[in-house]
């Protein structure tokens, strides 16, 4: 039995299967068109071997067309997933210029020219203007990772194979005639066991992409709260630890709890939708004051917290202040003009204390600012009090260098 046939069934299938695991995987992202892309891939791809396998049987030179199209169609869809991963858009029409000039001087060739040399150079050509494309597309990344390096490095390989698989193939086997391309002969072989390394190299490192982009979206979602996609509690205990723990010694750390005032009362009055809108542009509030340092998060219900480096007592009040006056001003669709929604503010500042210490004295502060009368802030070891200025201070906050 002749096992070239065999092999020459190989890629055809391993193509189809990988394009159906992509395919149900992104079935589950749909949002995430680079899985799609890379699907259709390796589906182009599968049927260029496909050709490929049934131009020995039926010996007819533009058969081999069909591998001429399809091989560059399946790179020109891979590449295309990997620019919408990498840079969130694809360079269509460079892309498709590549492989549409390429496969049509290559088809046009092939009706005069039966030598597959200079056509493979040609496609060959096409092919890697797409993977360098693809290849600028990582580089371009802001973030890039080891995976990404290896896919970089499989796209290396593959822009070097290109030239030398033809090169190679002529110095040992000559021009080879599109008509007379034995099965078993270099030209077809190396493009078969080339073909599927790439594949394999290809499936294992996508597939440990999207892995971690989904670990990482999980992630992502497990500190975020949904209702006004600021911190959750977990993910503002996280952070702001993390910034206690690494605040520069001796300059303060400053801790601010946020609690909404008569919450209960909004709900009763306006329903629970009004009031959910009230939290999310709470929320939205405080990530429009605070400075690009803090860390903010919903603890739960409709209290907040705010943690802010290298902040001293001045700027922390004034931060205070001018966050309780937005807020006290601040109008919210379906709640009366009449009734400002305010909030009261606990602040606890210190260095060398831990973040369970300072939320400890914030929640201290905030109880004085509550029983104090409410739209008020309160700091540790001092009284509540309310500014009682009109004026609207805008970004109030100055955290130190
Ligand atoms: P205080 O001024 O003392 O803080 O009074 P309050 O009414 O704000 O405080 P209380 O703790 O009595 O009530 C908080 C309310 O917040 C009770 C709860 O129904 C409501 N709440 C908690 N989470 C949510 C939420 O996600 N959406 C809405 N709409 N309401 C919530
Ligand atoms: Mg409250
Ligand atoms: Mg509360």
């Amino acid at each position: 039995m002749d096992f070239s046939y065999m092999l020459s069934t190989i890629n055809p299938v391993t193509g189809f299967l990988l394009a159906l695991t992509f395919f149900l995987i992104w079935r589950n992202h749909p949002e995430r068109k680079y899985i799609l892309n890379w699907s259709l891939g390796f589906a182009a791809g599968s049927i260029g071997y496909a050709f490929e396998f049934f131009h020995f049987f039926i010996a007819n030179f533009r058969f081999a067309n069909g591998v001429n199209i399809f091989l560059p169609v399946s790179m020109l869809f891979t590449a295309r997933g990997l620019c919408l991963r990498y840079t969130g858009r694809a360079p269509d029409r460079a892309l498709l210029l590549a492989i549409t000039f390429c496969g049509m001087v290559a088809c046009w060739m092939s009706f005069g020219d039966h030598n597959a040399l200079i056509r493979g150079f040609v496609v060959s050509g096409g092919v890697a203007v797409v993977v360098v494309t693809a290849m600028t597309a990582i580089l371009r990344a802001t973030q890039r990772d080891r995976i990404d390096l290896s896919i970089l490095m499989v796209l290396l390989l593959l822009t070097i194979l290109l030239p030398v698989r033809p090169i190679v193939s002529f110095l040992i086997e000559g021009a080879p005639h599109i008509d007379a391309i034995e099965v078993t002969s270099f030209w077809a072989v190396s493009l078969k066991v080339g073909g599927l390394f790439v594949w394999i190299a290809f499936a294992l490192l996508f597939l440990l992409r999207i892995a971690s982009d989904l670990l990482s979206e999980l992630n992502a979602q497990s500190v975020t709260d949904s209702l006004s996609g600021i911190l959750n509690r977990r993910g503002f205990f996280d952070t702001a630890g993390s910034l206690v723990r690494d605040a520069t010694p001796g300059l303060p750390v400053s801790v601010f709890l946020i609690d909404i005032d008569h919450f209960k009362k909004v709900n009763d009055t306006y329903g629970h939708q009004v009031g959910d809108q009230v939290i999310r542009n709470v929320a939205k509030a405080l990530h429009a004051n605070a400075p690009e340092a803090a860390v903010i998060g919903r603890l739960g219900g409709e209290e907040f917290a705010i943690a802010l480096p290298n902040t001293d007592r001045g700027a922390a009040m004034a931060f205070a202040e001018a966050l309780r006056m937005n807020l006290e001003h601040q109008g919210h669709a379906g709640v009366a003009t009449d009734h400002p929604v305010t909030v009261s503010i606990g602040l606890a500042q210190g260095t060398g204390h831990t973040l369970d210490e300072l939320l400890y004295d914030a929640d201290m502060a905030l109880y004085k600012a509550k029983s104090g009368g409410r739209n008020m802030i309160a700091a540790n070891g001092g009284e509540a009090f309310r500014n009682q200025s009109t004026r609207l201070p805008g970004r109030l906050v100055r955290a130190l260098p």
